[in-house]
């Protein structure tokens, strides 16, 4: 039998699909499991009758793979890496290249990259966003590592990623781990558009008394507009239309309100913090989850802690497509993208990942779950002008603000007055209100912080530093 173009270790929902789609690009492909009956299952389901053989140990499995090798770890992230590298170097040969598809730590994949270019072998760390249909069908993919070995995975990844009208969703991201600190700002974009979403749904419906397919037509007619065509728009409409078979209910508010956080979430925000860059929405959006989890002790604050009763206030008909609800939800879902950006470029610098921030928002257009026609708006803006310190002030995006920000503080007095929590929205508003203020309040902070630690200080009107005696 002649050997394989590729080889997929790990048949979990991902690797199954990806290996289908690497096969019906014209990729003959081998496929390992280490629960071998996985590999015997797929075999004979959905990879049967397809140029896909499988393998039962490692060595199996790089026999049967042409050489350069091109092999997809699709597994769980974190020590299983380490453990997979382990086992198969042994069999592998000099430029024979791994790829990690999965969503690892970007300072792991720095680590590996390194170790496994030093004994001759490619390594990338490639983020894959679109979940199983997006595996399937053409999904995001950042790949990250050596030019070299990119070169090697190119034509493999362009046919595989989703089309859009300027090409391939695929792109060389940069060095080391930055495939994967890119795929963990997208996770993290994503934290922020699903929460925003969630707080104009629990508005929509605690606040406007509105069903579920009420709302749904809502979020279709946001669907149809520039600013909020997205994916994740699309599936929240299905998402709230959907009746439960039981009883014909809105099936979402049987659903448990526990949001679960790990990984991607939380390194945005820890990366962040880290490097100085601010990113209070998709913060927001991460303590949302974890406010969300503490589902016993809400429910003996709620008997103990009383705040304002329900007020109705004015979201907007939705015959106008809740007009001031939809300026919170568009300028929140801006920010979210633009924290996202801020990051990427900041990090950029740091890391000297020389990361080209329109290529990456032009491989964001398809496939991925932030996929949006904003993603269009976003690479204009970064290719207009490169060095743009702040997506909300290119002139498309300030004018947005400047029309919206009204509506997005009405939502937010009137969700703080009705005592419903609206961490996206409120952080938002802070945060172009804070970005916009050419003087904030600070100047009092370094007068404390020179009062009880001698910090010292910078003045306004000359230079140099300053220390006073504040206490005498
Ligand atoms: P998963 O449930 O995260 O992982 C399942 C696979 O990992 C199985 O093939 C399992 O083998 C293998 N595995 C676990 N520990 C192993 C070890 N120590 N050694 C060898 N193999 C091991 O599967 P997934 O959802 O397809 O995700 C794969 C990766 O893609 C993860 O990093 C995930 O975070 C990322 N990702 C997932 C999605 C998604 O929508 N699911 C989207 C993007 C990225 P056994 O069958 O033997 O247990």
């Amino acid at each position: 039998m002649s050997k394989a173009h590729f080889g997929l270790i790990g048949l979990g929902v991902m690797g199954e699909n990806l290996v289908l789609n690497a096969e019906r690009n014209g990729f003959s492909s081998v496929v390992y499991n280490r629960t071998y009956a996985k590999t015997e299952e797929f075999l004979k389901g959905l990879g049967s009758d397809k140029a896909i053989q499988g393998a039962k140990d490692l060595q199996d499995f790089v026999d049967k793979l042409e050489r350069p090798r091109r092999i997809l770890m699709m597994i769980k992230a974190g020590s299983a890496i380490d453990a997979v590298i382990e086992q198969i170097s042994p069999y592998l040969q000099e430029g024979d290249l791994l790829i990690d598809g999965g969503n690892s730590e970007f300072r792991d994949t720095e680590r590996r990259v390194a170790e496994l270019e030093s004994k001759s072998f490619g390594y990338i760390g490639m983020g894959v966003s679109g979940g199983a249909k997006g595996a399937l069908e053409g999904p995001s993919m950042m790949p990250g590592g050596t030019k070299t070995s990119y070169e090697a995975i190119e034509s493999l990844v362009c046919k595989m990623a989703a089309q859009v009208e300027d090409g391939p969703c695929v792109t060389y991201i940069g060095p080391g781990g930055s495939g994967h600190f890119v795929k963990t700002v997208h996770n993290g974009i994503e934290y922020g558009i699903e929460q925003i979403l969630a707080e104009a749904y629990d508005l929509m419906k605690r606040v406007g008394g509105m069903t579920g397919t009420q709302m749904a037509d809502v979020l279709a007619q946001w669907n149809a507009t520039e600013e909020l065509s997205s994916y994740l728009v699309e599936i929240t409409e299905v998402c709230l239309r959907t009746k439960d078979p039981d009883d014909g209910s809105d099936l979402v508010e049987k659903i448990m309100d526990q949001a679960g956080q790990k990984g991607t979430g939380l390194w945005t925000v820890v990366s962040a913090l880290e490097l100085g860059a601010s990113v209070p929405t998709i913060y927001a959006s991460l303590n949302g989850r974890v406010m969300s989890s503490m589902k016993p002790q809400r429910i003996t604050a709620e008997q103990i802690l009383h705040g304002s009763a329900i007020k109705p206030f004015d979201l907007g008909s939705s015959a106008d497509g809740m007009a001031p609800l939809m300026d919170a939800v568009v300028l929140s879902c801006m920010a979210s993208y633009a924290q996202g950006m801020e990051l990427l470029r900041i990090a950029s610098a740091e890391y000297n990942y020389n990361l080209h921030l329109p290529s990456i928002a032009q491989i964001w257009k398809g496939g991925c779950i932030i996929r949006s026609r904003l993603l269009k708006r976003i690479q204009d803006a970064f290719n207009a002008d490169p060095q743009l310190s702040n997506l909300l002030i290119d002139p498309w995006f300030a004018e947005q603000v400047n029309r919206r920000l009204p509506g997005l503080a009405k939502v937010v007095a009137g969700a703080a007055e009705a005592g419903i929590p609206v961490p996206c929205f409120s952080s938002t508003l802070d945060y172009i209100n804070s970005y916009r203020t050419a003087r904030l309040p600070q100047n009092l902070v370094q007068a404390m912080r020179d009062c009880f630690g001698s910090h010292t200080y910078q003045r306004v009107d000359k230079e140099g530093t300053f220390h006073t005696e504040w206490l005498d």
